[in-house]
């Protein structure tokens, strides 16, 4: 079994900053859990310590069930791919996918079928004569997984590995990564500041910030039941739209209008003690068209386009809402994404907020 199991994991640098704080997160065997964050929040010291390259200040880590704590890399039976995926420019693809299993002394026979095989699984078998300067940053990032697998290792952990290729193969590879952990189903433990790779790959994510762990959960407890405003406000994009509300019996005021609370919503507020003065979430799929929305009891906003991004599927419409019961300098700015017309900058709208897209979120 690879579980892996951090217990009250701390790391302070003898500067005496505090990178990672407490951290409790146990990975099952085959699990695919992604750590996101801004910069500087940790993540990559986290990992680094799972790895074995950052000492453990305070806190037990356990790989497949043994204290690792004291274990060089090497011991560990984990296998890092990084960003910078770190090939010998002077070896061929075969040389340095082989190479770990070179270090551990394993027969050539063993080796040349172990890289044949992994060669296969990346479709690098056509460039297996090749130095790494004559490939492709998606060939290298493939080279640099091919390294990985052919250990068998008990658990990958993987730095921001597809942070240096284009757009299009970054989509391409996180496909490949996916399949290719799926099908191999060893525990990964996958670092990014992106929270689409976070959304699209992980088992688990967990979320963190200044070295705290914020939330842990499926994207989609990350995304419909956010535990803090900064989660709430992380994890989307175009991101929630935050408005202040406050608690009037059954009604959330807002300076949007009133937004009314059914029983479910208004008793989940009640159960959790919130005060008169709540933060009301909205995502943008939350604001339709008040043309075209169908009795959704939320209220009208008249809205003036700011910005438009179409995306050809979907189109980003950035809005300032005006009217309502306060000013529009208090105002939010609205993002929405879908069942609106393209009226063009500057155009004004009415627009209509669906309370049951919204989420609630309170720090
Ligand atoms: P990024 O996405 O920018 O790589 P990260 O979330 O991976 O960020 P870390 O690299 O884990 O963040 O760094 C966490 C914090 O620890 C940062 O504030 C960083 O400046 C600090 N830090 C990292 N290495 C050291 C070190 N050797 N000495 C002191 N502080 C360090």
């Amino acid at each position: 079994m690879a579980e892996i199991v951090l217990e009250g994991v701390t790391k302070r640098f003898p500067d005496g900053s505090v990178a990672v704080r407490d951290v409790d997160l146990a990975i099952a065997d085959g699990e695919f859990v992604i750590l996101v964050g801004p910069s500087g929040c940790g993540k990559s010291t986290t990992l680094n310590m799972i790895a074995g390259l950052e000492d453990i200040t305070e806190g037990t880590l356990r790989i497949g069930g043994r204290v690792v704590n004291d274990l060089a890399p090497k011991e560990r039976d984990v296998a890092m791919v990084f960003q910078s995926y770190a090939l010998y420019p002077h070896m061929s693809v075969r040389e340095n996918m082989g190479f770990p299993l070179r270090l551990a002394k394993v027969d050539k026979t063993t080796i040349d079928s172990k890289v044949e095989e992994a060669a296969r699984v990346l479709d690098l078998g056509d460039f297996l004569d090749r130095k790494p300067a004559s490939l492709s940053g998606g060939q290298r990032q493939r080279v640099a997984m091919g390294r990985a697998i052919v250990r068998d290792p008990e658990a990958f952990l993987m730095d921001e590995p597809l942070s240096n290729l284009d757009a299009k193969l970054r989509v391409q590879m996180r496909t490949q990564i996916s399949r290719l952990q799926r099908r191999l189903g060893t525990t990964t433990v996958y670092v990014t500041h992106d929270q689409t790779e976070a959304m699209t790959l992980g088992d688990r994510v967990v979320v963190m910030r200044q070295g705290l762990v914020q939330q842990i959960g499926s994207p989609a407890e990350l995304y419909d039941m956010p535990r803090n405003l900064f989660v709430a406000g992380f994890i989307g994009s175009p991101a929630m739209n935050f408005v202040s509300a406050s608690l009037a019996g059954g009604t959330l005021r807002t300076p949007l209008g009133d937004l009314p609370l059914d029983d479910r919503a208004r008793r989940a507020l009640e159960q959790r003690g919130a005060p008169p003065e709540v933060i009301v979430g909205l995502r943008p799929e939350a604001f339709e068209d008040a043309s075209l929305a169908r009795g959704t009891g939320g209220p009208v906003v008249t809205a003036t386009v700011d910005v438009l991004e179409s995306l050809g599927s979907d189109a980003y419409v950035y809005f300032q809402a005006e009217g309502g019961p306060v000013s529009t300098a208090e105002l939010e700015e609205l993002a929405t994404d879908s069942g609106l017309r393209d009226t063009g900058a500057g155009a004004s709208q009415q627009i209509v907020a669906r309370l049951d897209a919204a989420t609630r979120a309170r720090e």
